[in-house]
């Protein structure tokens, strides 16, 4: 396989990261490089290169991608006010090719984001 990602490594262990949550379907880590004061990516352990490859097969997975999204802002407790982005595609600012939700917010949620360049 040519294409393994920087995620799939992360998934496999073979690289470091702050996992914040993970089952049997995705993980959710802590971006390198947050953009935000929360910052969390949900990643599917089935590496689709971009939302727009998912397949109708796929529906359960990208429900259970939403679902986590929500407990994860639950968990860091900012789930009166986050956001969610996908990047789809290098000309929308998507830089890793495996698909991936990024979580945002302020740890305060007080509805006002620190950036807003995403
Ligand atoms: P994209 O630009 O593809 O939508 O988002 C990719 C995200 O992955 C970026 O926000 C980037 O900071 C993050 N990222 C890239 N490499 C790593 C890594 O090795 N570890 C972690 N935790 N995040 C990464």
């Amino acid at each position: 396989m040519t294409d393994v990602t920087i995620f799939t490594r992360i998934i496999n262990r073979e690289i470091p990261a702050t996992i914040i949550y993970e089952d049997d379907l995705c993980i959710v880590i802590n971006d390198i490089s947050p953009q935000a004061p929360v910052h969390m990516l949900v990643i599917p352990r089935q590496p689709i290169a971009k939302l727009a490859d998912a397949s109708v097969g796929n529906k359960p997975l990208l429900g259970h991608l939403l679902w986590v999204a929500g407990e994860v802002a639950r968990q860091a407790g900012v789930e009166e006010a986050f956001r969610l982005v996908i990047n789809n595609g290098q000309a929308a600012g998507q830089t890793v090719f495996h698909l991936h939700l990024h979580v945002l917010a302020d740890r305060d949620a007080s509805g006002t984001f620190s950036e807003a360049n995403m």
